[in-house]
């Protein structure tokens, strides 16, 4: 009996669980990676993200050699003629793989049809076991992130004092909401030069047909993300020695040409396996534990609230969902996305900073993604399986798993309010407070129903006018829709008006991306 290990994209280093399962036999195990142009190509991907996969895979196939595997790694249209020949070539019997974390992968997997035994082994990507979440959200009447999020602090113990949060409080959320007012000295990023595997993606896919699309997309150069575990190691101890001090109070602040802010920028290696989110939280809270007397405590717990909170659940409520899920619209939108989110070309000035910056290294921060991008998407009523597919191929750090709950569920509130207790749609009273992008914008951020209104403006009105018998039966939305009550019909009808002409205007340039 020959047992064979197939490595998947995101599933980059030697603890998973199926290579684990191999590893006493490392010299006997064969292993496989495979690069398919036509999973690549099933969206108009970043091409940034096909590089980074791509060389990390490379990258952690050498690394498997070095240690006595006999890997395989192939490039090929589809994921079925190399499987075949490497399980003709080494008279393989079992093939292993990692649960895939994404739903999609794993019918894919199921669907190939081998004759052969496939056991897929359990995933220990995440904290929380499959498993273990579910057990958790069982029962429950509605799954909140703040329960699951001090379940998880007790049950690692980490910042904890035996049975209470370490300084009295689980949550500091209020500390970090700072508009980013005044001068402020913010820190480098660590980025790295291409090697010479890089580089060879790089040059494929400079002259692959198969990506000329994305190349009017995105930009494939300069490419100076990490590719391997040291560099996502030293990326995290750069996070923690010079940002993680200051993470908290600007969390949600946005200040132009500043692409990272004092974000951990670690997302991208986090899911694709480079590291694990135990050892960030720990690191987060042991270098904690050694400046106490220093560091704010609001940073640290706002930081591990993101990882040790945020992303066990999103991820845990993605296993938990059915199959449905991504097919959500509460709102019934269906509004086609505007071409500007490709081209970045619009005279909004919020959109086009943060989309020109998606552009050039396929990463924007949270609040960008969430109080901007997909907000406007919100309120102007387009369809979230367009936006999910817009954000699935321009993000570094997207799949499946974590565009359901953040796009659909989180940002467009398409599943009715199961993960946020109400949509995060906002005017530009918000973005204005929160960053300096109105101060050189065309539109005029107090106007909401003159020729020059600020679009965030006359749609956040229409969206909550639009939405009004939806919206009554949601607590939170008691005061912000009395807000609306109080429009004169008269300014109400110019809103209306405005919103469904610049829908009007949008369908005849389609394309030309100058809205
Ligand atoms: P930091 O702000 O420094 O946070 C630290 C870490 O916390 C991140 O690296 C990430 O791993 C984790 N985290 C925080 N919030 C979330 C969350 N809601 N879901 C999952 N992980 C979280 N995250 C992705 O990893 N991939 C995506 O494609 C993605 N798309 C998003 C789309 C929308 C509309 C929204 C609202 C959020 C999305 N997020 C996504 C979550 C979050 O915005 C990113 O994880 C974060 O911006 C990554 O940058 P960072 O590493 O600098 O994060
Ligand atoms: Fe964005 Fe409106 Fe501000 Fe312009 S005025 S930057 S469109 S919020």
């Amino acid at each position: 009996m020959t047992i064979g290990v197939w490595v998947l994209g995101d599933q980059l280093w030697a603890g998973q669980s199926a290579l684990e399962s191999c590893l006493q036999k490392h010299q006997q195990t064969p292993v496989i990676f495979i690069e398919s142009l036509a999973h690549a190509g099933q969206l108009p991907y970043h091409l940034q993200k096909l590089v980074l996969v791509w060389s990390a895979m490379r990258h952690f196939a050498a690394e498997l050699r070095s240690l006595g595997f006999p890997v395989t790694y192939a490039q090929s249209q589809d994921f079925n003629t190399p499987l075949l020949q490497w399980i003709e070539q080494y008279q393989i019997t079992e093939l292993r793989v990692m649960t895939p974390t994404d739903r999609p992968f794993a019918r894919l997997i199921q669907k190939l049809n081998l004759t052969i035994q496939v056991t897929f082994t359990p995933n220990n990507r995440f904290i929380w076991s499959d498993q273990e979440f579910i057990d958790w959200a069982s029962g429950r009447k509605r799954l909140i992130m703040e329960d699951f999020y001090r379940q998880g602090r007790k049950r690692f113990n980490i910042l904890m004092s035996g049975n209470q949060p370490v300084g009295g409080r689980w949550n500091f959320d209020k500390q970090n909401r700072k508009p980013p007012k005044g001068k402020l000295t913010l820190p480098e990023a660590l980025w790295f030069e291409p090697d010479s595997i890089t580089q060879d993606v790089i040059d494929f896919i400079k002259q692959s047909e198969a990506f000329q699309d994305n190349q009017s997309y995105w930009l494939l150069e300069p490419f100076r993300w990490g590719v391997t575990r040291q560099q996502a190691l030293l990326v995290l101890k750069f996070f923690i020695e010079t940002r993680l001090s200051s993470f908290g109070p600007y969390q949600d602040a946005m200040v132009t040409g500043e692409q990272t802010m004092w974000h951990a920028m670690l997302s991208p290696y986090l899911n694709i396996g480079l590291l694990h989110p135990l050892e960030v939280v720990q690191a987060a809270q042991l270098a904690y534990l050694d400046n106490s007397s220093d560091w704010e405590l609001n940073s640290i717990e706002g930081f591990i609230r993101q990882v040790l909170g945020w992303r066990e659940y999103m991820h845990g409520v993605y296993v938990y969902l059915d199959d449905d899920y991504s097919e959500r619209n509460w709102f019934n939108h269906t509004h086609p996305l505007p071409a500007f989110y490709w081209t970045g070309d619009t005279q909004m000035n919020c959109l086009h900073q943060i989309l020109t910056q998606v552009k050039q290294i396929g990463y924007a921060h949270h609040i960008q993604r969430l109080m901007v991008l997909n907000n406007f998407a919100l309120i102007a009523g387009i369809s979230p399986q367009e936006l999910e597919d817009w954000f699935h191929a321009a993000f570094i750090d997207a799949y499946d798993w974590v565009m359901q709950t953040n796009v659909i569920g989180m940002g467009q509130f398409a599943d009715g309010g199961m993960i946020a207790s109400k949509p995060y749609a906002a005017s530009a009273n918000y973005i204005n407070n929160m960053s300096d992008y109105c101060k050189n914008c065309a539109y005029n951020h107090r106007q909401r129903s003159t020729d020059n209104a600020c679009p965030f403006n006359f749609f956040y009105w229409d969206f909550l006018a639009r939405h009004y018998d939806l919206l009554k039966n949601q607590p939170r939305m008691t005061q912000i829709l009395r807000n609306l009550e109080r429009l004169s019909p008269s300014e109400l009808q110019k809103i209306r008006s405005l919103a469904s002409n610049w829908h009007t205007t949008q369908a005849a340039t389609v394309g030309q991306g100058n809205a």
